[in-house]
């Protein structure tokens, strides 16, 4: 799941407790500075798009398997997967879209960074709610999506450990995405038949050019 709306907000903090400088030069070297910053996460999230199937891509509608061992190789394509997410500027990861057919996804929650693998999901209650939703596999396109407002989720993390969550909002939001990915599923296959057709119509002229 892509999250564009907490890009690009940092903040300007220039105490830099060095008020000697001349401030003109000062500003200036800053200004250079994030725009080199800048430049360098545009190529870091290249680089990470890059490495997740696109629509189109057959491996995304697939179902991926059970994760059977934990060991050095799923630490390793965890570890691989939480910075693939983060480059990308993304809340949420499925081993399926980085070609791995196996049940795992990366996500992150409060502040926090979790695996799940195996994952199993309840929903408490009826509520549902709509909300736009994007996916690094569908590039800018956002689509409105109803989910579940309450749900709990069971698997285990990377080295086997029971994982036990109750989630709400967005967090819940963003499981009920990674677990349908696992399952061959996409927000295209969830919104309404109108965002369908829109969103349709944006990602056709991109399949015929990559043919
Ligand atoms: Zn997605």
């Amino acid at each position: 799941m892509s999250d564009h709306d907490h890009e690009h907000e940092h903040g300007h903090d220039h105490d830099h407790g060095d008020h000697d400088h001349d401030h003109a030069d000062h500003d200036h070297a800053d200004h250079e500075h994030d725009q080199a910053g800048r430049a360098e996460q545009q190529a870091r999230r290249q680089l990470a798009l890059s490495q997740i199937r696109q629509y189109g891509d057959p491996v995304l509608r697939m179902r991926a398997n059970e994760v059977e061992a934990f060991d050095d190789e799923l630490a390793r394509l965890t570890e691989r997967m939480i910075g693939v997410m983060h480059d990308a500027d993304g809340v949420g990861l499925a081993a399926i879209q980085v070609g791995i057919l196996r049940r795992l996804f990366v996500f992150h929650d409060e502040d926090e960074d979790r695996v799940v693998v195996n994952p199993v999901l309840t929903v408490r209650g009826n509520d549902t709610e709509v909300d736009e939703e994007g996916c690094l596999s569908l590039g800018p396109i956002r689509m409105p999506v109803e989910r579940a407002v309450e749900v709990t989720l069971d698997g285990f993390d990377a080295t086997g450990a029971p994982v036990h969550l109750e989630l709400e909002g967005i967090s819940a939001r963003v499981v009920q995405h990674e677990i349908d990915h696992l399952d061959g599923k996409m927000i295209i296959d969830r919104t309404d038949p109108d965002s369908r057709r829109e969103a349709m119509a944006q990602l056709r002229p991109r399949l015929v050019l990559s043919r």
